[in-house]
């Protein structure tokens, strides 16, 4: 799938995305702050490191619902950045 979304259009990348941010559980997350939810931020996966600083509390990653869609292989996405950067894809 991540590299299915460098295929996809803007419109059906935005798509995608907005469907996944209503599966990330990052909001339930421990290490998640209320910078975070100030700034609306969720998938880090796809987006990248948070803008936020956040403490490292657990990571709920493991846990999420979008991990077998697109066979997430990391965590702590909000401090370490996407799986594509993850992957050097
Ligand atoms: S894997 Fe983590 S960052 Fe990605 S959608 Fe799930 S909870 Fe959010
Ligand atoms: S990426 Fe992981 S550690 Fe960061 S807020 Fe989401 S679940 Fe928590």
């Amino acid at each position: 799938m991540l590299q299915n979304m460098t295929k996809m259009t803007d419109a059906e990348r935005t798509m995608m995305m907005d469907k996944n941010k209503a599966l990330c559980i990052c909001g339930r997350c421990p290490t998640y702050n209320d910078c975070a939810k100030g700034k609306m931020e969720l998938l880090y996966c796809a987006t990248g490191k948070s803008a936020c600083t956040l403490i490292r509390n657990a990571c709920i990653c493991p846990t999420c619902p979008i991990i077998p869609m697109i066979e997430l292989k990391h965590a702590y996405y909000c401090n370490n950045g996407s799986e594509r950067e993850l992957r050097k894809m």
